[in-house]
């Protein structure tokens, strides 16, 4: 990636992890060629985070650099993640050139920060925290008054624990009703076929995800 021009608007400049072509991985876009715009940052440390090398470094780059890229790509689908893409304010301004520019666009969020400011275009992926995360008590509910149709939220869990808690949410908040809910396991901790169990047991009407990128390339940055 090349750096920002000196003497740029700095006003608009975004810190990037790094811009990459991948086949989306999750969510409802997943299996779509997607190009994927990772920012620099992030407030949490959830324990089994596997994007912590987005934590810091990365490149400053002004909106229009970062759209040029998207475009070099080629793809319909862009996926804005972290790190934890609202801690950089600009980040509203990033999404909603994008959506100006005819992508598909969808943000992948903590839940931690507030989502009110999103444009309405994109779908918004909320990850809220369970248990295990050790990140539980960041979660904003107030979020919750701001999902659409078009979004998702999102439980990785850890272990029975976990499940039972986001089974908990799920019902106390009437999610299912709202928007598409997912069950996905913490790679290499829960079983996958102990989750998709306990979901037909319990007949909840979420779904379960398995993170295709995993599956075809393992934990490799870029994919
Ligand atoms: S919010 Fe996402 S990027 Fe931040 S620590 Fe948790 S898993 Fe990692």
């Amino acid at each position: 990636m090349a750096a920002a021009a000196p003497g740029a608007d700095v006003e608009s400049r975004l810190r990037i992890s790094e811009i990459f072509l991948s086949l989306q991985g999750e969510a409802d876009a997943v299996g779509w060629p997607t190009v994927f715009v990772r920012l620099t940052g992030c407030p949490l440390r959830c324990r089994w985070c596997d994007t912590a090398y987005a934590f810091e470094g990365g490149q400053w780059l002004l909106v229009d650099e970062i759209l040029a890229q998207v475009v070099r790509h080629g793809a319909r689908h862009v996926c804005v993640t972290g790190g934890e893409p609202l801690a950089q304010k600009r980040c509203l301004r990033l999404l909603a050139r994008l959506c100006d520019a005819g992508h598909e666009v969808s943000l992948e969020t903590s839940g931690a920060l507030d989502v009110a400011g999103v444009d309405a275009r994109v779908h918004k992926v909320l990850d809220l925290k369970a248990p295990a995360s050790g990140e539980q008590a960041r979660n904003r509910w107030e979020n919750l008054a701001h999902l659409r149709a078009q979004d998702q939220v999102k439980f990785v869990l850890a272990d029975r624990d976990d499940y039972d808690w986001a089974r908990g949410v799920v019902q106390q908040h009437a999610l299912a009703a709202r928007c598409m809910v997912l069950f996905s396991p913490v790679y290499g901790e829960l079983v996958p076929a102990d989750l998709a169990q306990w979901i037909l047991d319990d007949k909840l009407d979420v779904r379960f995800q398995m993170q295709l990128h995993k599956i075809l390339w393992g934990e490799q940055p870029g994919r």
